[in-house]
């Protein structure tokens, strides 16, 4: 029977939850085995955005009073981050990246080496706008040799790269189902060594104490297994990875003033983040939407105000590129035939939008 098919609280003692709970025990076990950490680290959640908060809150809660933050993590980490700052009094360093969008670990080592031991550092694996790998296992190093934690966002990088909880180096690792196949609404905080979990939510005493709420049995089950099958086979990234580069080089051939964004920086292999200067993200979304296409704009609206990206803002990309950059993600279920005709799609988009200059 399907985990769905038996949709039972998993804390009932009755037989109907004890299946339940045996089934939410096997994904657990499955997921720790998947990325080699230990299954009792591992603390569901329904989001990453918790799994990251509840992260910075333990670190808070058990005595970590600085916070340094690489310039180009997710929202979710930097507005928790900052609301930290401004409610709790943690001191809260921002670290940059170079130009290609890396992480500068020179910075980290100097701002680190001054009261590591009540620091935590916050380092995503792979970035979300821009596809950037980072070096979060040298951070983790950097970090651990002067006495702080590190936590690692890896909702990116799961299933597109070699990835395993224990090679992070992190201390705390969140993740999030979506983002590898599994469904919405369920993540997971994964805590090693020594990271204590100081609950946020408490009620009952599900997960271990540390996250009270009846857990999503199925939704875990099936991030479980998708974690499972992504990253036991990273042959299809190796294609994916090809049709990318393709479809750039074809891009950027027909048009000199298009700009890809870390074109020389080390990117997962399914992302691409193009800019052409005049034709904006947003409009570029719509003319992608009505062509049948998902991309996303690498500027934010927010307040009915359109604001850069940080990420790219943080790299040193000019406004007006940045004001014109969108993100394409190539999916698993992607065929060569969608990436030619995202192609022809955006590049009479484009020439629409900007025409090109005829001899
Ligand atoms: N971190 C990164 C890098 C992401 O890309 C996302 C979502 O897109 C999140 C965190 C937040 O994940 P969730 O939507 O599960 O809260």
């Amino acid at each position: 029977m399907a985990a769905a098919d038996a949709p039972s609280n998993p804390s009932s003692v009755h037989g109907f939850g004890r299946r339940a709970k045996a089934r939410l025990e096997d994904a657990r076990a499955r997921l720790g085995a998947a990325l080699d950490t230990r299954a009792n680290g591992i603390t569901f959640t329904a989001s990453a955005t918790e799994a990251l908060h509840l992260a910075l809150h333990s670190a808070v809660a058990s005595g970590v009073s600085r916070l340094i933050v690489s310039a180009g993590e997710h929202d979710a980490t930097l507005a928790c981050a900052r609301r930290l700052a401004a409610s709790r009094g943690v001191q809260l360093d921002v670290w940059g990246v170079d130009a290609h969008g890396v992480a500068d670990l020179a910075a980290l080592e100097r701002m680190v080496s001054d009261g590591g031991d009540t620091t935590l550092v916050a380092l995503m694996a792979a970035n979300n706008e821009t596809g950037v790998v980072q070096p979060v296992r040298d951070a983790a190093l950097i970090a651990h040799t002067a006495g702080a934690r590190m936590l690692v966002d890896g909702v990116q990088a799961v299933g597109k790269i070699p990835f395993s909880a224990s090679d992070t180096g992190a201390d705390y690792l969140a993740l999030s189902a979506h983002k590898v196949g599994g469904p919405p609404g369920v993540g997971v905080l994964i805590a090693q060594g020594e990271a204590p979990v100081c609950a946020q939510f408490v009620g009952g005493g599900q997960e271990l104490g540390r996250r009270a709420g009846t857990e999503n049995v199925a939704g875990i089950c099936a991030l479980a297994a998708a974690v499972d099958e992504a990253v036991s086979d990273l042959s299809r990234m190796e294609q994916l990875a090809g049709w990318r580069d393709a479809l750039e080089a074809r891009i950027v051939g027909a048009r000199g003033d298009v700009q890809v964004i870390a074109q020389h920086g080390p990117r997962l292999p399914n992302t691409l983040s193009l800019a052409l200067p005049g034709f904006k993200g947003e409009t570029q979304v719509m003319a992608m939407d009505l062509a049948g296409f998902a991309v996303s704009a690498g500027s934010a609206c927010s307040s009915g105000k359109v604001r850069a990206s940080h990420v790219l803002t943080a790299m040193g990309v000019a406004e007006d590129v940045a004001d014109s950059a969108i993100r394409v993600s190539l999916g698993w279920s992607s065929v060569e035939n969608d990436v030619t005709a995202f192609g022809d799609a955006w590049l009479q988009a484009a020439n629409r939008a900007r025409p090109l200059a005829t001899a």
